[in-house]
């Protein structure tokens, strides 16, 4: 039993090895992890949920008691660690594994490289790991977006008709940053009718902000929404410059995502999981420029002790009955 002294310092530094050996320093014991994630948990001090205390100690066992009313709690309920049977120090090497490269990893890779016994479980913590990469309540994008749709799947990405080989739409928001691209959003949708796409830009984009399109007819009525819509006839030679891509950063998204669904995870998807994987992409891409991958390791872990946990059954519970199909993921 370990006493802590309440601390009501501001952890304001954002704390994480910039290196594999300072990683492995810094994460070698089980209440080393533990620790990091009380503190990310609990940046100003635990704060008992029953009577307010600010005084606690830790059990053997991980339980934080709280030392005026005896409240126990786990350290882990309420994250995506929640009840987990595997030590925090190999779910610490995932996150590490998982943020250290720049395209991640397959749950066969992850599978190897932590010696896990089952592929099941690789494949349960990649996804549990990309719920905890969208912040809850981030910002929208705002200035001048590009928006346009495109398909992933199906037999044109080279798809061996291994699991479902069905086209998916998806719908792309690319901030331009200068000629380059700054921060995006993807989601899929059902259709590209306007009933599917507003309501992915009112989400994903700041009212006032210039959204760029091409004339596709499921982008009128943007104005009325709030937003400066610009639609620009794609391919039309009469018109001066028009050769050229106009929206080249959204289009240079596209062949990102598409190069990555089937570079690192060899394009099979389910169709029901996209959504978690189109997140994941959008938590590396909006951070490729971090000059510290430790940065995205600290990220990771913030949101993993901020979002509910997530249970096997409803990791899979769209795809029931193809449990099968979800084992070759
Ligand atoms: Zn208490």
């Amino acid at each position: 039993m370990t006493p802590v002294a309440p601390t009501h310092s501001v952890w304001a530094m954002e704390e994480y090895p910039t290196s594999l050996a300072e990683f492995e320093r810094q994460f070698a014991t089980e209440e080393a992890c533990r620790e990091y994630l009380l503190r990310l948990r609990w940046p100003e001090g635990f704060i008992c949920p029953r009577c307010r205390g600010g005084h606690h100690w830790i059990t053997k066992r991980g339980l934080l008691v709280c030392s005026a009313c005896e409240y126990q709690m786990s350290a882990l309920a309420g994250t995506i660690f929640q009840g987990t049977h595997k030590p925090l120090a190999t779910w610490f090497r995932a996150m590490w594994y998982v943020t250290a490269q720049k395209t991640g990893t397959s749950a066969l890779g992850l599978q190897r490289i932590l010696g896990l016994g089952s592929y099941r479980t690789a494949w349960a913590w990649l996804h549990k790991l990309r719920r905890a990469m969208v912040r809850p309540g981030r910002d929208r994008l705002s200035g001048r977006i590009e928006v346009d749709e495109t398909y992933l799947g199906g037999k044109e990405e080279g798809r061996s008709g291994r699991e479902l080989g069905k086209k998916v739409l998806v719908v792309i928001a690319a901030q331009e940053d200068g000629a380059k691209v700054g921060r995006i959003r993807l989601r899929r949708i059902l259709d590209a009718s306007a009933k599917s796409l507003h309501p992915f830009i009112l989400e994903a984009i700041e009212p006032g902000s210039v959204v760029h399109t091409d004339g596709w007819r499921g982008y009128a009525g943007l104005a009325k929404k709030g937003y400066v819509h610009e639609a620009t006839q794609q391919g039309r030679l009469d018109v001066p410059g028009a050769e050229e891509d106009l929206l080249h950063r959204v289009h240079r998204v596209v062949s990102l995502v598409k190069r990555w669904l089937m570079g690192t995870h060899h394009g099979a998807i389910h169709p029901d999981h996209l959504d978690y994987y189109l997140d994941e992409f959008t938590f590396r891409f909006n951070r490729r420029t971090s000059r510290h991958r430790g940065k995205l390791f600290y990220r990771l872990a913030q949101q993993a002790v901020q979002i509910e946990p997530v249970p096997w059954d409803h990791l899979v519970k769209r795809v029931r009955g193809s449990a099968r199909a979800n084992d070759k993921m």
